[in-house]
């Protein structure tokens, strides 16, 4: 039997858990904030932010919104760093996200090297990702990168350990895939990313216990290098985890890399496509921005 991990009971319990340190938070004169800085034109990217500031307001965080979105392309990124600078000393904001993906002329490296750390609640700041790198963190006090760690949290919520585990994980990205790789892997989980230039990738996802999708590339949208992970890929009981979705703009249909239906029934665990690790992101930025206010304000 399969068990689905859905993510909806730890979702609500985190987010009350939240909202009681708002209000502790608040008896000492300290609102927490969260601001989100657009750059890019992309529907969905708009509709995530929709949703963080949604979540935002239901713990009582307050939440700041600049778009720059429609901004002259020539002036974006120069707009996108003052805007940084001053959230950067805002006394009211202690978190900041810079919604990915960012377009072409506007320079990643540019934008992370201007965000401060102290606030950089996604850890795509070189100073966040050295952190995680040199294992200097601890998950009550510092900042972890929201995906992966809701990855994490979910695995421990239904008990699924992973020490010692061969884990694989389809994807190489900063955002997702190698901040998780690292976090298993200190873990003692035996984690490796998989990309478009992996040898006998499905050979390597059968021998897997536990098998982390995070691609975004479906059948339906995509010709080349596309991507699902079905039923027959995994071995008998392996723990199955989908992050990689994508939305087709012009039918406005979501697209999962897990092909939930084939893979349960053969899978131990699998998370839902729709209140799985989703679910699991909203409440760890809300969580990090928590930390990030409490760090900022010196409590410990
Ligand atoms: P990304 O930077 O685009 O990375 C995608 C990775 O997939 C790349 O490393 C790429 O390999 C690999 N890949 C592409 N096609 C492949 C194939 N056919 N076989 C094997 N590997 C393949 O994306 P990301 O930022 O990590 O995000 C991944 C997905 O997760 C996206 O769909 C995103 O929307 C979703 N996401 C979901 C959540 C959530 O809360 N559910 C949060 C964050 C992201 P190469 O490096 O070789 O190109």
């Amino acid at each position: 039997m399969t068990v689905v991990m859905d993510a909806n009971p730890l979702f609500s319990e985190i987010k009350e858990r939240i909202k009681s340190d708002v209000e502790t938070l608040k008896k000492r004169g300290i609102k927490p904030g969260l601001a989100a800085v657009v750059v890019t034109e992309d529907a969905i990217s708009h509709t995530y932010v929709f949703f963080k500031q949604q979540d935002c307001k239901e713990v009582g965080i307050n939440s700041v919104m600049v778009d720059l979105s429609k901004t002259n392309s020539s002036i974006r990124e120069s707009e996108a760093i003052k805007t940084l600078e001053e959230l950067n000393i805002r006394k009211d904001v202690h978190g900041i996200i810079t919604q990915m993906p960012f377009p072409d002329f506007v320079d990643a490296e540019k934008i992370f090297d201007t965000l401060s750390p102290d606030k950089d609640v996604d850890c795509l700041t070189p100073f966040r990702l050295g952190k995680l790198m040199r294992k200097e963190y601890t998950y009550d006090k510092s900042l972890l990168p929201c995906t992966p760690r809701g990855v994490v949290e979910l695995l421990n919520h239904y008990k699924i350990g992973v020490a010692g585990k061969d884990v694989a994980i389809i994807g190489r990205s900063v955002l997702v895939s190698n901040p998780l790789r690292k976090m298993l892997e200190d873990m003692d989980a035996t984690a490796t990313c998989y990309h478009t230039k992996s040898k006998s990738l499905v050979e390597k996802i059968k021998q897997a216990d536990i098998v982390v999708s995070a691609v975004g590339r479906p059948p339906e949208m995509y010709e080349e290098n596309s991507f699902r992970l079905t039923g027959d890929m995994i071995k008998d009981g392996a723990v199955v985890v989908g992050v990689g979705v994508r939305k087709d703009m012009a039918t406005d249909k979501l697209y999962f890399d897990v092909d939930f239906d084939s893979v349960k029934g053969r899978a131990s665990f699998v998370t839902p496509n729709i209140g799985g690790v989703g679910l699991m992101t909203r409440a760890m930025l809300l969580n990090n921005t928590i930390i990030a206010c409490k760090n900022l304000s010196g409590i410990k």
